[in-house]
């Protein structure tokens, strides 16, 4: 017998988890269904065999203004499992040997910012005063002509604010391409306009760094599915749902699974990637408009080197690269609770909007990360490589182009008892774990409005989710 305060959520990553962990708190009794064998999504680890190590699918950087992302791994208990910067501190490597550190100054924001800019030695002062300004420019188009900016891609509205080629190679286009997994040439100045606004004009702690001591899986996978479980809910691998079925009023009144079973609930959450959601919708259902528009979502992929080396090659936590095509460079054995007893070198490489490179094969990527990091780091050369590991994720992000901004959707659906989540969601942010969190958490709001309920206040949880 399906109750009022059982929901189906579909798909087991950072949305449709944080969604459930909303849902369970609220007593709701939660069915959630995840299609692979593990929870995780596009934010996944797993051990290497060859070396015994914990392996993300791509190191996942936080930022202080993850503000929902935090709350969500507090409520969950493994906010801990994180390690945070107090500042915003990046060594920035240059092809040829120039480096130069870009650190924030104990000052409340946006003055940390400014001096930060101020004393970053890759540009020369004109420059460095040239990129405050246009960073400021970006802030009031977003207040008073965001129409415009969202016209704009990164690279036009770097040309409008007159940022030369040395403030775009050495600051906005390492930030770009690392916040928005896209070139500039591409992406939405919009969102450029947003990251700026959030990570660098803000408080001081925002712009700061941060990422998990642990493989990305047990940062949030296990305990937010036992918290679920431990609130009457259920947790489902292995359950792949094949099609949602409408009853005769119009409203989902099941989800049905690939091995034929059928769940029933009052309300469900849809937590997958667009094209996932295209297939799951009955075709008149998948024809209307708020939907059929999905289709023109594209994705940006990301790939992820992994290389150990004979020995540690440098003692930073991280560094951005310049010049290069490799973007950044994470020391996992200074990331990593469990890294610091093992000799060799382990790091992890990120190349974001890689479209070009994403059907290369692992060894000509090993070579080339390689050859990138003897660039920035000239000393490297004296290591051997034991082991590497080349992991593609080709649908990493949505694409964040323009128009990109039109085709997202509200949590909302003309589908009465039927709502979204996933970082694609239109939240205002680039498809990261922030985006993903807020959308899960908005998504289990609305549920809670349709049912009637005040923000907050919980419903007692009781037995199974009902089988239609
Ligand atoms: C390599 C890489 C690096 C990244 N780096 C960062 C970073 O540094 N910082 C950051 O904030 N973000 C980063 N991101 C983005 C971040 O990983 C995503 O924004 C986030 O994981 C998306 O979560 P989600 O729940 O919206 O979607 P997903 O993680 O895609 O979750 C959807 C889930 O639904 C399941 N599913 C799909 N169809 C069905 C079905 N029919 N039935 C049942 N289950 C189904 C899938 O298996 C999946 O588990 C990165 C992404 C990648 C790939």
């Amino acid at each position: 017998m399906v109750e009022p305060r059982d929901v189906v959520v579909i798909g087991g990553g950072f949305a449709g988890l944080a969604a459930g962990v909303a849902l369970a708190e609220r007593g709701f009794r939660v069915a959630l269904l995840e299609g692979k064998p593990a929870l995780g999504g596009r934010a996944y680890s797993f051990v290497d065999s060859q070396s015994g190590d914990t392996v993300d699918n791509g190191q996942h950087v936080l930022m202080g203004c993850y503000g929902e992302t935090l709350d969500f791994l507090e409520r969950i208990g493994t906010r801990d499992r994180l390690f945070f910067h107090r500042n915003l501190d990046i060594l920035m490597l240059e092809r040829g040997g120039a480096r130069a550190q870009l650190r924030t100054a104990p000052l409340p924001g946006p003055f940390h910012m400014g001096a930060a800019l101020l004393r970053y030695r890759l540009l020369a002062p004109s420059e460095r005063l040239g990129v405050m300004m246009a960073g400021i420019r970006m802030l009031s188009m977003r207040r008073r002509d965001r129409p415009a900016l969202e016209q704009l891609t990164v690279a036009a509205l770097l040309t409008m604010l007159r940022q030369g080629a040395r403030a775009r190679r050495c600051f906005w286009h390492p930030l770009a391409i690392a916040t928005l997994n896209e070139n500039p040439e591409l992406a939405s100045a919009a969102l450029l306009a947003e990251v700026v606004s959030r990570t660098m004009f803000s408080r001081r702690f925002d712009s700061a760094f941060g990422y998990a001591q642990v493989g990305l899986s047990e940062l949030y996978c296990t305990a937010a599915a036992s918290f679920i479980e431990r609130h009457g809910g259920l947790v489902a691998r292995h359950a792949l749902v094949e099609r949602i079925e409408l009853d005769a009023q119009g409203t989902v009144a099941r989800v049905r699974l690939r091995d034929g079973r059928a769940l029933g609930a009052a309300n469900f959450v849809a937590a997958v990637p667009p094209d996932k959601l295209l297939r799951l919708l009955p075709e008149r259902v998948a024809e209307d408009p708020a939907f059929a528009r999905l289709a023109g979502i594209g994705t940006s992929p990301i790939i992820c080197v992994h290389l150990w080396l004979d020995r540690e090659v440098i003692q930073s936590p991280f560094a951005g690269f310049i010049g290069t095509t490799t973007q950044w460079l994470f020391n996992k054995r200074r990331i990593l609770q469990d890294g610091g007893g093992q000799r060799q070198g382990y790091l992890s490489f990120v190349i974001s909007g890689a479209r070009k490179l994403v059907d290369s094969p692992a060894d000509e990527l090993i070579k080339l990360v390689t050859e990138d990091l003897h660039a920035v780091l000239p000393s490297a050369r004296a290591s051997r490589i034991l082991n590497a590991l080349a992991v593609k994720e080709k649908q990493a992000t949505i694409a964040p182009d323009p128009g990109s901004g039109r085709l997202r959707p509200p949590v909302q659906t003309p589908l009465d008892n039927f709502f979204l989540a996933g970082d694609w969601i239109a939240t205002g942010l680039p498809a990261t774990i922030e985006s993903a969190v807020i959308a899960g958490r908005a998504a289990a709001e609305a549920v809670a409005r349709r049912v009637g309920q005040a923000s907050g206040e919980r419903l007692e949880p009781e037995a199974a989710v009902g089988a239609a």
